[in-house]
This record gives structure tokens, sequence and C-alpha cells, in this order.
């Protein structure tokens, strides 16, 4: 299928007027949707700032409407965790990215897919049957514990005892948790410390214009300090970073001089369906 841009995605609640009615007839069709199969997954590269070659890919969500057509996951995500079709729709998430990356992996090895991100809502952590789940999805596809590594933000919510006994779970058991859009957050710092975090993904924003920093941007220069802070502070908590949103040379060259050696963003590769990124790692074995 050929890549669609945002231009193209769709205002799914265009003309409605009553959020709650809005968010009735989502959820209806959420439903819907998910026994119509008219989800799919995307994957994006998560790169060796180094070398290019590709050493993980995150699994972002797409709707595919069949009258709306593609429906951004920023409108229907949220959706989703108000009416509760997250914890559904995200163990589907969950079960067809263990089963794609572990035919990637039985054809091209683990070396292109160290780490393998899905996307998991808060909502879903509060689901009696996650830790179940996520022992299934990976016994089903055989795929190692030690490459999934289950992306998380919202850190306020995380702090909750019942959901840091489920992360503890989840390490036991050698999946990897990365604090997603991490920077964002009022507690990111001090999450750090109770949460088993492996990873560390610099959110976008601070690498947004990094490169125009020390030509004279207060901003800039303020968002390469954070960046800095960030990736000195994960190797001293012994942490990997990916630094996110990276969009042209002059931001992997400016990052790479910070200490980050792992990135993704459009300048390294877009969210591509699978066939495009089954050719992707087809190539990179190759050479
Ligand atoms: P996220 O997890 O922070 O994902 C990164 C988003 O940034 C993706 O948007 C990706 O396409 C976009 N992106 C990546 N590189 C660049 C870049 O260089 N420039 C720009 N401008 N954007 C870039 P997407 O796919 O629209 O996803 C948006 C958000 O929706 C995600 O943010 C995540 O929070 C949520 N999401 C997506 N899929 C899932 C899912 O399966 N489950 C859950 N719970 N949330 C999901
Ligand atoms: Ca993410
Ligand atoms: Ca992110
Ligand atoms: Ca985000």
């Amino acid at each position: 299928a050929k890549q669609r841009g945002k231009a193209n995605w769709v205002r799914y609640t265009a003309g409605m007027e009553k959020p709650a009615q809005a968010d009735a007839q989502l959820g209806g069709d959420l439903r819907r949707a998910l026994d119509a199969g008219e989800f799919t997954l995307v994957y994006q590269p998560i790169v060796d700032l180094r070398d290019g070659r590709t050493i993980g890919v995150e699994a972002l969500v797409r709707w595919l409407h069949p009258e709306r057509g593609m429906v951004s996951p920023a409108e229907f995500i949220p959706a989703a965790e108000r009416t509760g079709l997250i914890v559904p729709l995200g163990r589907w998430v969950l079960r067809e990215t263990c089963r794609q990356v572990a035919a990637w992996a039985a054809e091209f090895g683990l070396e292109p897919l160290q780490k393998v991100g899905p996307n998991v809502s808060v909502r879903q952590l509060h689901d009696p049957d996650f830790v179940a789940d996520v022992r299934a999805a990976l016994a089903d596809s055989g795929l190692p514990a030690d490459r999934l590594v289950l992306e998380l933000t919202e850190s306020a919510v995380l702090r909750g005892h019942q959901v840091l006994k489920v992360l503890h779970e989840l390490h036991d058991m050698g999946v990897r948790l990365a604090l997603d859009d991490f920077g964002t957050g009022e507690s990111s710092l001090s999450l750090l410390r109770a949460f088993p975090a492996a990873i560390v993904k610099l959110d976008k924003s601070f690498v947004d214009n990094i490169e125009l920093g020390e030509e004279g941007s207060a901003a800039a220069n303020a968002r390469q300090a954070v960046a800095r802070a960030v990736v000195q502070l994960a190797d001293a908590l012994g942490l990997d970073t990916v630094a996110e949103g990276i969009e042209n040379q002059e931001q992997v060259d400016r990052l790479r001089k910070l200490g980050y050696t792992v990135g993704q963003g459009y300048h390294l590769g877009r969210p591509m369906d699978a066939a495009a990124m089954t050719a992707r790692l087809a190539a990179q074995q190759r050479d």
C-alpha cells in the first residue's frame, strides 16, 4: 500500500457537536473496526546514528476507515482510551507486532530487531490480563522477551502501586520498558527511580531546531542543554537512549556530538507498511 501523508488524513469527529456523543459513536465504530480488521500497523525504523543501520522498529497503529480514509492515531487513541476500547485494540497491536517481528527475525536475524516497540496505554496496564497477554503474545510468536520494548507515557499515572507491580512483573520476564516522550512530563526525573525503565526516548520537541544551537538562538540552546542532560542522566543510570523526531542530517550530527547513538525520525525512515519494512531489512542484509 502506498504511504499516505498527514495531509490525506481525515478529521474523524468533524461535524459532531457534542464530545460525549462523538465518543459514544466513535467507541462503537472502533469496536466494529476492530472486528472488521480495519486496523493496520506501520513500522518506523530505529537507527544506529553511527552507521545508519536499522536496529529496531516502532509499531504505530493506523485505522483505514472504509469511507473516511486514514484516521490519525492522535485522534482515535484518546477516544479509545476514554471508551476502554484501547484494551482490545492494544492487545491486537501487541500480538500483531510480536507476530510480524518474529517473522522478520526468522528471515533476517535479530541484529536489526534489537528494540521492537509497540506503544502501550496506561489504561492497558490496569487490565488484569495484561501480563498474561504479553506472555501469550511472546509464546505464540516465539519472539524472545528481551526484544520487546513497551513504550509508555503519562508519567504521573505510572506511579500507582498496582501499575508499578505490573511493570516489575514485565521487567522480571525480560521485557524492556521505554519512557516515551521523555522530558515532557513534569515528573520524568523522579519517575526514573521508581520505574524499571531500560530506555528513554528523548521527545521530538527537544530535537526540533537543535541544529540551530550555538548560533544565537536561546531556545535552541535550551533544547540542546536538555538533550545533553538527558543523555548524561541515562548514561549514569545505565539506560539506553533514542532521540525522536530527527528530520535532517544536521540534527543527527548535533545529537551525535551530544552523545546519542540511536535515533528515529523522518530523516532516518518514515513509518512504512510491513512490505516496505521487509524490503528495507532485505536491502540491509545484502550490504
Ligand atoms: P509516539 O509514540 O510519540 O510516536 C511518534 C509519532 O511521531 C508517530 O506519529 C510518528 O509517525 C511521528 N514521527 C516520527 N518521526 C517523525 C519526524 O521526524 N517528524 C514528525 N513530525 N513526526 C514524526 P503517529 O503514528 O501519528 O502516532 C502518534 C501517537 O499516537 C504516538 O506518538 C503514540 O502516542 C500514539 N500511538 C500510535 N500507535 C499507537 C498504539 O498502537 N497504541 C497506543 N496506545 N498509542 C499509539
Ligand atoms: Ca512511541
Ligand atoms: Ca514519542
Ligand atoms: Ca508522542
